[in-house]
């Protein structure tokens, strides 16, 4: 997520930061700036928008001075606008600040501000932190230490470069839970997101650690942890290309999103998630809460992942929160004069937050009294603009075209979202309280899937060459099956549907012989032994079984002729696992066949057209 450029040294800095900040653009981010000390204190410009859009604006040469920062951003906390672009400063100017991440506790902190007499321009998280800085100044009277004193207050996870005019020939970096990495050089130090924004200048990168900072000064440089303890800082010697750092040494956007998900579910969750009292905090919704309590009715409106989701979202709102739920093709929806109230809560789904169909259904459902809630993952887009409250995915920025992380985090939301509107009706605090302590173990569990991708690669390599999969589920997983097989259709061009288990009977049994590769999504729920008789059924057509089961599953290796194991999980968490050996065994087939898997053909990654 975001990028981060920070130089020290003796040439000048900010067009050697600028172009810095193009090497990152492939992180994907919405604005960009940057802040200079110059003789006469600190330059700060800064747009939405590309970095190029930056340049336009302001004449990067113009901007004197060796020591700065820079910043392209991908928006958690406020709009895009130029305001809430970073760098952020303190009250008095002084002190400028980068930050990548979230501070959890920034309405705590900026109360505290705001009740001393302290002002904010932005909406941002991160102002909230240089102000805090500043004030620790004012009292520390010690620009180190205001930050490390700041930084142990904070929750959440930060990238941190910090610039002074008390201290014009410092930089100071931190890092929890943000990567940032030392470029080392002669005389001149940089800092960065990652080497790609380096490696045109050195070679020699320090890679900071979890609680890390770094003070950078033109004639070296020390390591400490937050705490203050020194640490030993190993130069490394960065032996990679460009091309390979921007993929984070992973072969595509794709795979590399894939193995983000321990992180982005995790990030959908924190500081949101309340295992104690078994409930969740979703600060986007306070201005509903009575709507959401009164609500007789939910639709849920999305397009092709996003719509997967929804149908998960159904079986999850209506079995915690006993709410009738319906799901509809935003486009289907805005066409066909949907009978809707005003006590109707309209959800609309999108990755990008820009999808035309779903927008022009949250239009039509908004003209007809309903309340509209936005679950999107990109802040500020147009539908997070649009709709009355909502929830954020916070999975960072989606590259690859084929959705991955960004469904997970939606599943992520949506179990939160139906377990807030439960404990709001009859869900008790113990039943919450499972509910929460078994969804924060989902980052856990999925890595323990990712463990054993190279099984999921072997089986791709054998059924790389068919021309038709079916994918079957039931219950929660029906729509986890749908997911699968659009999954392979989007990057490999393979044929595949996706149904519910028992409907095969009904239809899809004909296309069963032996070149048919069939994929069950099998975990032990109520209804595992009805799936094991679908098993028998195509296994009694010749029909290849592959089944996604549970690790301590043993009758089902006897019956299929492959089995992805899963960690085991309340049942309603389950599709989020399943989904993640279907991604991969999506990826590893279509790589196989030779696909384009992060710019599949036809297909494009926000749909703005209808
Ligand atoms: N939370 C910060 C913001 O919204 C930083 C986002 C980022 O990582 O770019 O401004």
């Amino acid at each position: 997520m975001c990028g981060i450029v920070g130089y020290i040294g003796t040439q000048q800095a900010a067009p050697l930061i600028v172009s810095g900040l193009k090497r990152l653009e492939y992180r994907g981010y919405d604005s960009a700036g940057v802040c200079i000390i110059s003789d006469s204190g600190l330059r700060i410009e800064k747009k939405a928008g590309r970095v190029a859009a930056l340049e336009k604006f302001v004449d990067i040469d113009s901007l004197s001075g060796t020591v700065g920062v820079g910043h392209t951003r991908w928006a958690t906390h406020g709009l895009p606008n130029d305001v809430n672009a970073h760098p952020h400063t303190d009250q008095s100017g002084s002190i400028a600040l980068v930050h990548n991440g979230i501070i959890e506790n920034y309405v705590t902190i900026k109360k505290k501000l705001l009740n001393a007499g302290y002002t904010f321009r932005s909406e941002t998280d991160s102002e909230v932190l240089a102000v805090f800085i500043g004030m620790l100044y004012d009292q520390l009277n010690d620009v180190e230490l205001a930050v490390r004193t700041a930084l142990s207050e904070v929750e959440g996870t930060f990238g941190l470069v910090v610039v002074s005019t008390h201290e014009p020939d410092m930089i100071i970096a931190a890092r929890r839970g943000s990567p940032l990495i030392l470029g080392i050089g002669n005389g001149e130090y940089l800092v960065a997101s990652d080497a790609a924004a380096v490696i045109a200048h050195t070679r020699q990168v320090v890679y900071l650690n979890e609680n890390e900072m770094a003070i950078l000064r033109r004639d070296g440089f020390t390591t400490k942890t937050i705490e203050n303890v020194k640490t030993r800082s190993v130069v490394e010697e960065v032996s990679f290309e460009l091309e390979q750092i921007e993929k984070g040494g992973f072969e595509h956007f794709m795979l590399k999103e894939i193995f983000e998900q321990p992180t982005t579910f995790h990030d959908g969750f924190r500081g949101r998630l309340q295992i104690e009292e078994g409930t969740v905090r979703l600060g986007g919704l306070t201005s509903v809460v009575d709507k959401l309590r009164a609500a007789k009715r939910i639709i849920i409106t999305a397009c092709g992942t996003s719509w997967h989701a929804a149908l998960v979202g159904e079986y999850l709102i209506e079995h915690l929160a006993r709410v009738p739920v319906e799901v509809e093709y935003a486009s289907e929806f805005r066409y066909r004069n949907p009978i809707i109230n005003s006590d109707d809560i309209v959800i609309a789904i999108s990755q990008s937050g820009e999808t035309a169909d779903t927008l022009a259904a949250i239009r039509e459902a908004q003209l007809k009294g309903a309340t509209v809630l936005g679950m999107v993952n990109v802040v500020g887009s147009t539908i997070a603009r649009e709709t009355d409250a909502g929830v954020y995915l916070h999975a960072g920025p989606e590259i690859g075209v084929a959705s991955t992380k960004a469904f997970t985090s939606q599943l992520c939301v949506l179990t939160q979202f139906a377990l807030y509107l439960g404990r709001m009706r009859a869900l008790s605090a113990e039943q919450g309280r499972e509910i929460a302590r078994e969804l924060a173990l989902i980052p856990e569990h999925i890595r323990t899937i990712l463990r054993g991708a190279d099984e999921v690669r072997r089986i791709a390599h054998e059924y790389s060459s068919v021309s038709n999969f079916l994918y079957l589920g039931r219950g929660f997983n029906f729509p986890a099956a749908l997911e699968g097989a659009l999954k392979l259709k989007e990057i490999s061009y393979i044929h595949a549907e996706g149904y519910p288990a028992a409907e095969m009977k009904h239809g899809p049994i004909a296309l069963i012989d032996d070149n048919m590769p069939v994929i069950f999504i099998a975990p032990k729920d109520e209804i595992y032994e009805k799936v094991l008789t679908n098993i028998q059924e195509v296994r009694a057509r010749s029909g290849k079984v592959i089944a996604i089961a549970d690790e301590e599953d043993e009758y089902i290796a006897s019956i299929a002729n492959h089995v992805i194991r899963i960690p085991r999980t309340l049942p309603m968490l389950t599709p989020i696992l399943a989904s993640i050996p279907l991604q991969l065994l999506a990826y590893y087939i279509a790589v196989e066949r030779g696909c384009n898997v992060d710019m599949p053909r036809n297909l494009a990654k926000s749909v703005t057209v209808e």
